[in-house]
């Protein structure tokens, strides 16, 4: 059972819970999973589209100090509710930026020779000796410093170390998705012989996928995203981690269908009985992704009116989506009720297998229109 915070305001039309009980249980679970190494909680992208500041506070609360963000304003915005937190910014260090890192106390992931250089002329500049983080290329070939660049790095370029203070050797794994793909254990491999030519410091390599790799790939601190909001870390496997979100759209109105009307844009849907229909206040703009259309000819992804199945029919438009709510008692299926269309039942997972995406781009789309709701389970 879900306490919800706030009452829903009667404007609403589509409601997003986000239940931080749960977020925290999987990020107890995660820390758990990961042995001594510290759990990190990665919450780029306003927390994958669930909002950065409330979910920054709920992981401090639950005791998780090191936060990864992509981009300085990211980490502006969490700064001062977490003044302890290590907060790592994984675009690196934008040229002339430095100063923005300085004045928050933010870890810039340095991903370059020419980064390197910067940071450490910087804090040459100002007097201080300021921590960084080395982000190092084993495969992904996005960003990190190459082989070549490391090579410097432990040769000629020794002397940059003694300017600023290497708080993590970290690296990213491509395939962490697919436990047996050789890529991991090569990554894992490289990852060791180029960490094993820089100064010492703690190192780091596991996202969510990577913590269920194994304790080879836990090192000092992990960095999940996904898996904390509930998404799938592994292909392929039961996913372990409680659900967070849940979205509910408001039934706008119900009609009558005949057998043989088509519903919506291409009339891709004829009914093949006379059916009652609810039109939902939730569109692709609200992020339930056009993909999500039923095939031509068939019901599309199923939601809920409490226990009762309602399967989408027709596509889904920038506002609205239809559910056959034929088998739904009348006075279940009326204007104003809800439709559970993503949640426990209906899963990301399941949504985006079926959209031919992933969970990361489900989250991070869900609209801003939608109403926000963060509440607590009492389980
Ligand atoms: C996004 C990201 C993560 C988190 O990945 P998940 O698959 O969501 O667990 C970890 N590390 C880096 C460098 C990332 O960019």
């Amino acid at each position: 059972m879900i306490r919800e915070a706030h009452a829903i305001p009667p404007d609403a039309r589509a409601v997003l819970t986000i239940d931080l009980s749960a977020l925290r249980a999987n990020w107890r679970a995660l820390n758990s999973a990961s042995g001594s190494a510290e759990c990190a909680g990665v919450i780029k992208a306003d927390a994958y589209g669930l909002g950065i500041e409330e979910l920054a506070r709920a992981l401090a609360a639950e005791g998780c100090r090191t936060f990864f963000v992509a981009t300085l304003t990211e980490a502006r915005t969490i700064r001062a509710a977490n003044p302890g937190a290590n907060i790592f910014v994984l675009d690196g260090l934008l040229p002339g930026a430095a100063p923005f890192y300085t004045g928050f106390d933010l870890c810039p992931c340095l991903s370059s020779l020419d980064e390197v250089r910067e940071w450490a002329a910087w804090c040459d500049a100002s007097g201080r000796r300021l921590r960084a983080a080395l982000h190092l290329d084993t495969g992904m070939h996005r960003l990190g410093l190459s082989r070549t660049e490391v090579e410097q790095l432990a040769g000629p370029d020794r002397g940059l170390f003694e300017k600023f203070d290497l708080a993590l050797v970290m690296s990213h794994l491509a395939c962490a998705d697919v436990p047996s793909h050789p890529m991991n254990r090569a990554q894992l491999e490289l990852f060791q012989a180029m960490r094993a030519r820089l100064p010492a410091a703690p190192a780091s390599l596991a996202n969510s996928g990577g913590v269920f790799l194994g304790p080879d790939y836990h090192f000092d601190l992990v960095r999940p995203g996904i898996a904390l909001y509930g998404g799938r870390a592994l292909e392929g496997r039961p996913n372990p981690m409680r659900w967070v979100v849940r979205l509910q759209a408001r039934i706008l109105q119900v009609r009558h269908v005949a057998a043989g009307e088509s519903i919506g844009y291409g009339a891709t849907f004829q009914a093949t009985r006379d059916s009652r229909v609810a039109t939902l206040a939730c569109g692709y703009a609200d992020g339930f992704l056009r993909a999500l259309s039923s095939p031509t000819g068939h019901p599309g992804p199923v939601g809920h009116i409490g226990t009762h199945p309602v399967p989408v029919v027709g596509r889904v438009s920038m506002d609205l989506i239809t559910v056959d709510v034929s088998d739904v008692p009348q006075r279940e299926a009326c204007r104003g009720a809800w439709v559970e269309v993503l949640g426990a039942r209906t899963t990301i997972d399941d949504l985006t297998d079926r959209a031919g995406t992933i969970g990361y781009e489900l989250l991070t789309r869900l609209g801003r229109r939608v109403h926000r709701v963060y509440a607590e389970s009492s389980s």
